[in-house]
């Protein structure tokens, strides 16, 4: 088991990175290199931290206020055994999760990578897709950029086809 991720950051509360009240965790390292990016301090895979899974569940479980978490980044689905298992303590807590990525959602799943469907089994809601600069608005809820979507895994995974989040 992983006990540790690598990360650039944890903001405690915040409104604006998934529904209600949410820890959001920046995962450390990113492939992507969207132009525009909003995090570009993320990208370098040797920077940021090691922290302990533990130590982020013992924080949240301190906070009362708290409805989920989101994984941001960075890149969540580049460390997936350590975000997974980050991922599966929240939901056991009682926590929503809501998971930041850079690939499409159907590359996920056409990958057929353990860790990674094992990321998608823990996470409830997934932002999918890069951030494309000419697509970009500022009226989007929780997205940067029209490509990118809010996805309803257990739907999706149920039904075998894509649906998107009430909440897009
Ligand atoms: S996926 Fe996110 S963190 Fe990575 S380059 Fe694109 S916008 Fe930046």
């Amino acid at each position: 088991m992983t006990s540790q991720i690598r990360i650039a950051g944890v903001v405690k509360e915040s409104i604006v990175d998934g529904p209600g009240i949410r820890l959001v965790v920046f995962a450390q390292g990113c492939p992507h290199h969207c132009e525009g990016c909003h995090n570009p301090a993320t990208h370098d895979f040797n920077g940021g931290q090691l922290v302990a899974i533990d130590a982020i569940i013992d924080e949240m479980k301190k906070n009362p206020l708290l409805d989920g978490i989101t994984l941001s980044g960075g890149e969540p689905f580049l460390q997936p055994e350590g975000f997974s298992e980050l991922a599966k303590c929240a939901q056991a807590a009682g926590f929503h999760v809501m998971t930041y990525t850079g690939y499409t959602f159907e590359t996920l799943l056409e990958k057929k990578d353990q860790r990674w469907q094992r990321l998608l089994r823990y996470t409830d809601l997934l932002v999918d897709g890069r951030f494309e600069a000419e697509q970009k608005s500022l009226l989007l809820k929780f997205r940067g950029s029209h490509n990118q979507r809010i996805i309803d895994v257990k739907k999706s995974q149920q039904k075998n086809q894509l649906v998107l989040s009430e909440i897009s």
